[in-house]
């Protein structure tokens, strides 16, 4: 089984490259955004919750993060080959429970992150884009994106220094055509030794 994290700030293309990925290794892709999306579209008490932060551009806490990871990792048919996480983890201490979570339900690791590296000003245009395409509410108004950023910058970049000392971290340029991203992406998961 395999874990892999793809990294980087909102509108990166993380999204893009998980569908091109799940589709070529038969990866399950576990997108924390896409999931409280889903609660906000059944009106469910978590969705709720989570509405109000995330159209600020907050992060949703902690605990209902974690809890939807773990019902999505833990007691998994072992027909799935490996996850692709987008999203997620986004704060250190998400990244520790992350750890300490994969070790206690399936004895394993993440086996690489893979980082999408994007200029601030390429973002605001791509989610500006992205915003007619999809209608998200959280990409509507410049002042959320640019929170959004700002958060990403505060406290979800430490994890660059956090996966680089565990020797897990891969950088990949994000400004390219989509399929020349892939393929960068492509040729890290197939030089890493068989874990
Ligand atoms: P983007 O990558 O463009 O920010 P996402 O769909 O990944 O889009 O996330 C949308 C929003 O959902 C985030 O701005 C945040 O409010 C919330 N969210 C998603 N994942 C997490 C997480 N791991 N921890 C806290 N909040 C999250």
């Amino acid at each position: 089984m395999k874990y892999f994290i793809i990294f980087g700030p909102p509108g990166a293309g993380k999204g893009t490259q998980s569908t091109l990925l799940i589709e070529k290794y038969g990866l399950r892709h576990i997108s924390t955004g896409e999931l409280l999306r889903e609660e906000i579209a059944k009106g469910s008490d978590v969705g709720k919750i989570a509405k109000e932060l995330i159209n600020k551009g907050q992060f949703v806490d902690d605990k209902i993060v974690l809890d939807i990871i773990k019902d999505q990792i833990c007691n998994r048919d072992s027909t799935v080959r490996g996850f692709i996480f987008d999203g997620f983890p986004r704060t250190i201490s998400q990244a520790e429970a992350f750890d300490k979570l994969l070790l206690e339900c399936n004895k394993r690791s993440v086996n690489a992150v893979m980082s999408l590296e994007v200029e601030d000003k390429l973002i605001v245009d791509r989610i500006r884009k992205r915003a007619e395409i999809e209608g998200r509410k959280d990409d509507s108004s410049i002042e959320t994106i640019l929170n959004r950023i700002k958060t990403y910058h505060a406290k979800t970049e430490p994890l660059i220094a956090y996966y680089k000392e565990k020797g897990k971290y891969h950088h990949i340029k994000g400004d390219l055509p989509v399929d020349d991203i892939f393929k960068n992406i492509c040729s890290i998961i197939e030089g890493l030794k068989n874990e």
